[in-house]
């Protein structure tokens, strides 16, 4: 396996850091007994219309949590920034 390059997570990601408790599937585990569940954090992400994940190293959870919340912000701004253009766009051709 190739070294982990440091700093890889890059600047916005789409997607949701979610975290997943689950049974493994194992008879005789103890989460098929006293119900303690497995949890892991994952990256929840649509890719053509369904919900994929992806398992997060525990390292790794709180940048890719920041990159997710870079590009929620971002893509609210170009929304804004484009209904603006909209706006404008159509009060002045309807003016006409
Ligand atoms: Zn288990």
């Amino acid at each position: 396996m190739p070294a982990k390059a440091k700093g890889a997570v890059p600047e916005t990601i789409r997607g949701t850091v979610v975290t997943q408790r689950r049974r493994c599937g194992k008879a005789n585990c103890r989460c098929a007994t006293d119900g303690a569940l497995h949890e892991s954090v994952v990256l929840s992400y649509s890719e053509h219309s369904r919900t994929r994940v992806v398992m997060l190293p525990p390292d790794e959870v709180e940048a890719v949590r920041a990159a997710t919340e870079r590009y929620r912000a971002a893509k609210k701004r170009l929304e804004e920034e484009a209904n603006a253009g909209l706006a404008q766009l159509v009060s002045r051709l309807r003016r006409r």
